[in-house]
């Protein structure tokens, strides 16, 4: 395009005219001096001027001070090549701010080229307005303040690395996570850096591995968790940086998340804990503390569901009851008691199925449940067998026995209870028979429990009508060679038929009648006996008394009053008890007989030899004599044979200071042999029966009969 030198002149007509017009960009042609000598129409519509009024202006009129630095420099480059006659570099585009004829500003941005033309050199320059590009500048900037903002304040540690490796941006969260010192940091070695953060990993490897594997697959995007050594928790999110299409790096971001970690571990074990006691809660409900067996509920709950299990699985129950057990209680105590019945617990487990239950459904009762067992009578017998082993409790060797009922499911018997019931009536006739033995329940056993409860009322009605009386039976003394004592035995003769003590004095102390019947037994010996009684200090009365009288607050006195009324002096009484009255943990039964000793009543220790305790602890009981069970006497055959035993037990209570009388004698020979050994007294059908009070007399010249024939004997001998 030719363009017009002279200056002021307008391009007003030709193509050349029409183009120039026709440019969107503002341009103007000025001279060396600085001097507008050509403007287009979008000059004018930009700078606001009519036509022609820019040409012959200074160029300075159209842009505003201070913003005309790229002229300044253009034109001084200008002036420095003429003067120095070198080219003119080619200009670069600089921005300037426009000036308005209305005085506004606005941002351009200039292209400048030379134009040589007659000698001189113009400038040509255009113009472009740049508000749009302002515009989406500053929208650019607060966008990326916007972002810088946001990557700073996120509670998110930041890092870009570039896909050569190289660290391209991080924000100052990231430094803190991961505490790396501001010095590493202002080095710029990456590596130094990446060394730093390995450290602080507890897997640093897996790290590693983690992020080869992302490299070499640029797109990936990852997620997972980082521990520290120190215990912190990070996640860690990883997506690729991308421009447009193009993968140019990596986004990693961390977020520390040790306390919301923490949390969970704390939730998750709290949950743990709360399972584990509802589990624990739920043992306890159906589970026996002391032994771990199950419960009666378990017990009740496992019978009802066998019960209503298949057709034709046998269902036995074996209701077994331990024999004597509040004798160990008693005398070994609580300790040993429950000592005895875990290792019952532990025997009965050992002696069933895993799948049979077996409980405890209180004090020494336990309970055995048999789904689908072949022989229950086997599992019966070799649990009364496996249970009656000896076993050390506290010291000392106890022999546990126990008592069984067995009861099956039969057509006739299908609730639970009535299976139940059957095995308590077969356990009942367990012990009747002599205890440490199974019974399988048997209809007849039901009519004994009737015979029982009848018992009960039958002896009721002796008590109100006088129907229980008393048998004495003579005591001897060898060596004064005289009756010195009568017991008194008590008898019930029911519808002309007698009932032994054996029956009727367990049901009288199950039901309370005892009390009567001891009282009773008391005043009736007192009034039959005064006469031979005398007054005579060498003669005495013994009563037996059961502990369930023992027990009873006004025990002592009311002897004592009855002994007062009926002119009985107390020291010419002697009560026989057994073993177990006294090791009783309840101190109210020893201040009982505390006080009737201090009376002058005598107490005497019945069947010696049978109970728990052993001879050693003699020494410990409140007792004024002791009674050799029958069972030692009856072991005297010959009278030649050696028995330790019992010269040992009659020394022991000798050296105690306590009176021995043996029981059950019934041969000369017996009698004989304890005389020998130093034994105060005998008793037994040797010498006389139990007689009432009508046959006194005739026991008396028996005994005196027997004493002789005794001394001929020893004579002889
Ligand atoms: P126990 O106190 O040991 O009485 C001795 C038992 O042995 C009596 O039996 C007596 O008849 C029996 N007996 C005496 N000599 C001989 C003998 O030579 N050979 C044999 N085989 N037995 C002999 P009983 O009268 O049947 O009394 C049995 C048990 O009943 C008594 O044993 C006693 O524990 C209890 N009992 C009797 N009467 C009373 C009472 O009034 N109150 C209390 N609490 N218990 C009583
Ligand atoms: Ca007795
Ligand atoms: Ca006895």
């Amino acid at each position: 395009m030719a363009v017009p030198s002279r200056p002021g002149q307008r391009l007003e007509t030709g193509i050349e005219g029409v183009l120039f017009d026709a440019l969107p960009d503002a341009v103007l042609v000025i001279s060396g001096a600085g001097i507008i000598s050509q403007a287009n129409a979008a000059a004018d519509r930009l700078f606001g001027y009519e036509q022609h009024q820019l040409l012959g202006k200074d160029h300075r009129m159209a842009f505003a001070d201070g913003h005309r630095r790229g002229f300044e420099q253009l034109f001084a480059g200008l002036r420095q090549s003429q003067e120095s006659g070198h080219d003119v570099p080619a200009p670069t585009p600089f921005e300037a701010h426009g000036l308005r004829s209305d005085g506004t500003e606005f941002p351009a941005e200039v292209a400048c080229s030379f134009l040589h033309a007659d000698h001189s050199t113009s400038v040509v320059a255009a113009v472009r307005a740049t508000f749009h590009r302002e515009e989406a500048d500053a929208g650019l900037r607060e966008a990326m303040s916007l972002l810088s903002a946001t990557l700073e304040s996120t509670a998110d540690g930041i890092l870009v690395v570039g896909i050569d490796g190289k660290i391209a941006g991080i924000n100052e969260q990231f430094t803190t996570m991961w505490g790396i010192p501001d010095e590493l940091m202002a080095t710029g070695d990456d590596a130094a850096v990446i060394d730093y953060v390995l450290g602080l990993l507890s897997n640093p490897a897996g790290f590693v591995d983690k992020v080869n594997e992302l490299y070499a697959h640029p797109t990936a995007e990852s997620h997972d968790v980082l521990d520290f050594l120190d215990g912190r928790t990070f996640e860690r999110y990883s997506r690729p940086q991308r421009v447009g299409n193009a993968v140019v790096g990596r986004v990693w971001s961390f977020r520390d998340v040790t306390p919301r970690r923490r949390a969970q571990e704390q939730a998750r074990q709290a949950m743990a804990e709360l399972a584990e006691q509802a589990a624990q809660l739920k043992a306890m409900a159906f589970q026996d503390p002391l032994t771990g067996l199950a419960n009666r509920k378990l017990f009740h709950d496992q019978l009802t569901e066998a019960l209503h299990g298949k057709d034709g699985t046998a269902v036995d129950v074996l209701l077994l009851d331990l024999d004597d057990f509040k004798e160990v209680n008693d005398i070994l105590g609580h300790h040993a008691g429950d000592q005895m019945l875990v290792e019952v617990a532990r025997r009965l487990r050992a002696c069933v199925r895993p799948e049979d239950t077996v409980a405890r459904l209180g004090g020494d009762e336990f309970v055995v449940l048999l789904t689908g067992s072949t022989d229950a009578e086997a599992v019966a017998e070799n649990i009364v067998q496996s249970l009656n082993v000896p076993v050390r409790i506290e010291g000392s060797m106890l022999r546990p026995s126990l008592s069984l009922g067995l009861s099956s499911m039969c057509e006739d018997a299908v609730a639970a209870s009535e299976l139940l019931r059957r095995a308590d009536v077969a356990m009942y006739a367990a012990k009747a028979a002599g205890k440490n033995r199974f019974m399988r329940f048997q209809p007849e056993m039901m009519t004994a429990l009737v015979q029982r409860t009848a018992m009960e009322a039958g002896l009721r009605l002796a008590v109100d009508d006088g129907g229980i009386t008393v048998n004495f039976q003579p005591v001897v003394s060898p060596r004064l060679g005289e009756v010195t004592q009568f017991e008194a035995l008590a008898r019930w003769a029911r519808g002309g038929e007698s009932v032994p003590p054996s029956q009727f004095i367990p049901t009288a102390e199950r039901s309370g009648l005892i009390s009567t019947i001891g009282m009773h037994m008391m005043r009736e010996s007192f009034l039959q006996l005064r006469a031979w009684l005398g007054g005579r200090l060498d003669r005495s009365l013994a009563v037996n008394v059961s502990s369930v009288q023992l027990g009873e607050r006004d025990f002592a006195d009311a002897v004592l009053c009855l002994a007062a009324s009926c002119g009985m002096d107390p020291r010419q009484l002697v009560l026989e008890v057994t073993e177990s009255v006294f090791l009783d943990p309840d101190a109210h039964v020893i201040r009982q007989l505390g006080s009737l000793r201090n009376a002058g009543v005598r107490v005497a220790l019945d069947d010696f030899g049978t109970g728990y305790s052993s001879l050693g602890r003699l020494q410990d009981l409140p007792v004024d004599a002791v009674k050799i069970d029958q069972s030692f006497v009856s072991m005297i055959r010959t009278g030649a044979e050696k028995l330790p035993i019992l010269s040992s037990m009659i020394n022991m209570a000798h050296s105690l200071g306590l009176r021995v009388t043996a029981e059950g004698v019934e041969t000369a020979q017996q009698a004989a042999y304890l005389t020998d050994l130093q034994c105060d007294s005998l008793q037994g059908y040797l010498f006389s029966h139990p007689e009432p009070e009508s046959g006194l007399e005739l026991a008396i010249l028996r005994s005196a009969d027997a004493i002789d024939a005794l001394e001929g004997l020893r004579l002889r001998r």
